[in-house]
């Protein structure tokens, strides 16, 4: 029996958690049903995690927004050998297929896969030779390693300084952007590589390596003006935000993306009505 035939066949029954934008009932129904349908044929499916601390289950994971389903369904699968995950926080290596979260879980949650080259590719392929993938982070006081699991000592790099902080507590002030420049006015000249190495509720720690490149001629190369979209670090990030947030979501993560925004936008960070914008664009879903 299929994952997809047991997820038509609870259909007779009314999702757990559908849409409610709808006034009329029938049109309601049909909505969610054709929301179900949707999810069915497109149902999420791998083999393994590539998430650590996740066991892989029987049969496989799958991926869909559950809310459409009834209740009860996913007892059902998990019965038959699969595990559910949440299609919105997950994603798939594009080498392996295994599965990887893009949502954070916990305060403490860094993520499983880097984006290179415009592909996602899951911590077990870059452990095979994450080189190519450390290079582009190299020199660049606004991107980090954060995937646990690549110790830059293994690929030829020496820690240089340790530990900053960052963060809403007083005195986690460290601003890697200056830490970059001081290192090179030092006379630091070969690549330079942060990594993020824990993630607190409302803080991070990095340190800085330097790669013991044989060509020690590296030019000092000035770091952009203008934050990259992705990368920002959350030195930044008002902590009334927070509150605007209806869940009071707490993934460092999440909210460098709604400060990412805030910058690309110019939106002022005391604009409370266009954060909250934001907060939903980001949660890709309405909120308030
Ligand atoms: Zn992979």
């Amino acid at each position: 029996m299929t994952p997809q035939y047991i997820l038509q066949k609870s259909l007779c029954r009314p999702p757990s958690c559908g849409s409610s934008h709808l006034k009329n009932e029938e049109e309601l129904k049909a909505y969610n049903l054709r929301v179900a349908q949707c999810e069915i044929d497109g149902l999420g499916y791998a083999k393994e995690y590539a998430e650590p601390g996740y066991t892989d289950p029987a049969k496989g994971i799958l991926f869909a927004n559950w809310n459409y389903f009834p209740r009860g369904v996913a007892d059902i699968l998990e019965n038959y050998g699969y595990e559910i995950e949440w299609s919105d926080e997950w994603d798939f290596c594009s080498d392996c297929n295994k599965a990887f979260r893009t949502s954070g879980n916990s305060y403490s949650w860094q993520p499983s896969y880097a984006d290179l080259d415009g592909s996602r590719i899951c911590i077990e392929c870059l452990q095979q030779d994450p080189t190519e993938y450390l290079e582009s982070l190299e020199d660049n006081p606004r991107r980090a390693l954060n995937i646990d699991g690549i110790d830059p000592a293994d690929y030829g790099y020496t820690m240089l300084e340790g530990e900053y902080e960052n963060g809403w507590h007083p005195g986690q002030n460290d601003d890697p952007k200056a830490i970059y420049k001081n290192l090179r006015a030092e006379g630091f000249k070969k690549p330079l590589l942060f990594q993020i190495d824990s993630v607190g509720q409302f803080d991070i720690s990095f340190v800085v390596w330097q790669r013991d490149a044989t060509d020690d001629s590296a030019e000092y190369i000035e770091p952009a003006e203008q934050p990259s979209p992705l990368t920002s670090s959350s030195a930044s990030i008002p902590q009334h935000w927070m509150r605007l947030h209806p869940h009071m979501r707490m993934d460092p993560q999440f909210w460098i993306k709604v400060n990412d925004l805030v910058v690309l936008n110019s939106i002022d960070p005391k604009d409370d009505e266009a954060i909250k914008r934001i907060i939903e664009q980001v949660e890709g879903k309405r909120l308030y």
